[in-house]
């Protein structure tokens, strides 16, 4: 977007086709091919108005015309020596005439008694001489005056034609948006945490600084590194830090925008790209989504236009000369994907993972951008970070802009930590939904529901503790939830832990069971969630005692979803269904147990949240310590 939008301000970055060389270039040929078009038109109408001059006249021998002259056929003669002819006006009503043609006769200089025999036939008889030079005003008139008209015509028709990629202008040549950005001004300080992928790329920038000292040694330099890593991660902002590190032009488009209906269009694009860049060394050129071209060409659904493009762009890295320092940068989340032939070594030899950051990666991201936000001094972003396991630079940049529109709208100047919650949870759930309000029994499901979740977590050691638990819904779908705040980022997770984790998810329904006697559809997303923990456990943890060590399934596009592929046979994906049934069944067993001896807190947190619609984890522990206190002095008084 920040892309786009620095090109917007300066269009001449943005080329649309071409830098200005490659402008030039098409205007010239324009130019040329408008002035042969133009000269061709004008000698071919006069051309062709000499071949109708031709048709409309007809000649007779000087013998027949004597005879006309005798009989009186003849009105008028006009003797035209420099034509070196005679025009003839025949009497209408004695001659086959045909008033369309002109009847001449050749000039015979000898027959001197001419004028005096057309005088005696009462003939009228007349001697033209027209004028043989050619004045400027002539040729101006015929000639230049319709070349320059019909010139100008053609100019215009072709701009006309060409214009934003008109008819001319999508087939063959390069429309495809290239953004050309002078000066990034992104540095590696605006890319927080990814320092593994910074260290990688810090070779480039040297590289590009300074080519010579490289290619003194004998390095070969590289030519392309693709950055492997989940949406939002900053991959894109990487490549622009290199090319601001290294102060060199930053060339970028999307691989969809090679890709078009006609097949070549892509190939010609690819050429024009590396010519662009070529003309532009040294530079770096970023494409993004690599994969809607680089698909690998051995699938079964093969596309020509695709695969003509890929060729190119192959045969374009193998071309270019590295040494004047070109560097490639290709982003894509699905590497595996990628043909085999784009990832050899000469090519995008080089794979730079920009993961999900951890949780230190999380809080630079945090800093950098709440650098240009006004902070009150008590604001935790370590909190934040904390909070915000799994989630992506973009997301946090998106969160703290968020927390600062929320302090603007409550009239504050300054972004308080409850501002930042906030936004977490509009990033993560949505935004609160005031017009959707909860009937009496629907509340009391839901917050006997969240209430179960929590209550659980609490009661299981192993899990995380509480932060927040609401049931105001929200934009996302949810009715409610419980907002848990891990104390440390976990990278690890043991097999108790996890089994934990399935009683916590399972326990809203228990909830429900417990206290109403019957289920809702609210659980569907605890399910979902329960039931792949439980299948990863047993088909990719080893954590099943039937199957032990078995490696049962493997994770496709492990950057997007993360899909999980079986590979077993038939009858073992059935056994794993009755393992992973067992696993969610004892889960939901404890979970109901737990809640069903924890009645009295289960039923004072959930009234507590009718009422108040919110808890915070503190509110939350000491209803829970006061109720689970009175139960146990009940239980000793009746011990
Ligand atoms: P990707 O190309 O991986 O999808 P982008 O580079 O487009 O992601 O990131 C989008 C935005 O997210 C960036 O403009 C930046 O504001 C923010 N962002 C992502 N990762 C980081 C990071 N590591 N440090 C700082 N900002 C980041």
């Amino acid at each position: 977007m920040e892309n786009q939008n620095s090109n917007q301000n300066n269009p001449d970055n943005n080329t649309g086709g071409g830098p200005d060389n490659n402008r030039r270039r098409n205007n010239r040929f324009s130019w040329i091919f408008c002035l042969v078009a133009a000269l061709f038109v004008v000698f071919s109408f006069s051309y062709m108005s000499k071949q109708m001059e031709q048709s409309t006249l007809r000649e007779i021998t000087y013998s027949e015309f004597i005879d006309l002259l005798e009989q009186g056929k003849l009105s008028a003669i006009e003797v035209q020596p420099d034509k070196e002819r005679i025009v003839l006006t025949p009497v209408t009503a004695s001659v086959d005439y045909n008033s369309n043609i002109t009847y001449y006769t050749g000039y015979f200089p000898y027959d001197t008694g001419l004028q005096q025999r057309c005088e005696e036939a009462g003939i009228k008889y007349a001697a033209t001489y027209t004028d043989k030079t050619v004045t400027i005003l002539d040729i101006i008139l015929s000639y230049v005056l319709p070349f320059v008209l019909i010139y100008v015509v053609m100019i215009l028709l072709f701009r006309m034609l060409t214009k934003n990629g008109g008819m001319m202008g999508s087939v063959g040549k390069s429309n495809a948006k290239v953004y050309v950005e002078k000066e990034t001004g992104v540095t590696f300080k605006d890319v927080a945490g990814q320092d593994e992928a910074k260290e990688s790329v810090t070779e480039l920038v040297d590289f590009l600084h300074n080519p010579g000292k490289y290619t003194r040694i004998g390095a070969k330099l590289p030519k392309g590194a693709l950055l492997v890593g989940p949406p939002g991660t900053g991959k894109t902002l990487l490549a622009k830090a290199v090319a601001g590190e290294a102060k060199v032009p930053f060339f970028s488009l999307s691989g969809s925008d090679f890709v078009e209906m006609f097949v070549g269009v892509g190939a010609s694009r690819v050429r024009d790209l590396f010519k662009q860049a070529q003309s532009q060394a040294p530079c770096i050129v970023f494409i993004d989504e690599i994969d809607a071209i680089g698909k690998s060409r051995d699938s079964h659904y093969g596309n020509d236009e695709r695969e003509q493009t890929l060729n190119q762009l192959l045969s374009e890295m193998d071309g270019f000369d590295a040494s004047k320092g070109i560097v490639i940068l290709a982003a894509t989340n699905r590497p595996e994907v990628l043909d085999k032939a784009l990832l050899r070594p000469g090519r995008f030899d080089r794979r730079i993972i920009v993961d999900k950051p951890d949780l230190k990666g999380r809080l630079e991201i945090l800093k950098v951008h709440a650098k240009n936000v006004l902070m009150h001094d008590s604001v935790d972003l370590e909190a934040i970070a904390l909070a915000t396991s799994g989630v992506v630079g973009s997301d946090l940049a998106n969160m703290i802009n968020e927390a600062a529109i929320l302090a603007v709208k409550e009239g504050r100047t300054v972004v308080t930590q409850e501002d930042l919650f906030e936004s977490v949870e509009v990033v993560v759930a949505g935004k609160e939904k005031k017009d959707r309000i909860l009937g009496t029994e629907e509340k009391k499901i839901v917050a006997y529901h969240e209430i179960g979740h929590a209550l659980v977590t609490a009661l299981e050691k192993k899990a995380e503790p509480v932060q927040k638990i609401t049931i105001v819904p929200r934009t996302m779908g949810t009715l409610g939830y419980v907002m848990q705040v891990p104390e440390e980022e976990k990278y690890l997770m043991s097999k108790e832990e996890l089994l934990a984790r399935l009683t916590t998810l399972l326990a809203g329904r228990a909830a429900e069971e417990l206290v109403f006697g019957s289920v809702t559809t609210g659980a569907s997303n605890d399910i979902e969630k329960a039931t792949s923990i439980a299948r990863a456990m047993v088909t990719q943890y080893g954590m099943s005692e039937k199957f032990g060590l078995m490696g049962l399934e493997s994770i496709e596009d492990r950057y997007l979803d993360g899909r999980p592929v079986l590979k077993c046979a038939d009858e073992t994906a059935a056994e794993i269904d009755h393992e992973v049934m067992e696993l969610l069944r004892i889960s939901h067993e404890k979970a109901r147990e737990l809640l069903a001896e924890n009645r009295e807190p289960l039923d004072k947190l959930a009234a507590f949240l009718i009422e108040k619609e919110t808890i915070s984890g503190k509110e939350f522990m000491q209803i829970y310590r006061e109720a689970a206190g009175t139960k146990e002095e009940s239980k000793g008084e009746e011990g």
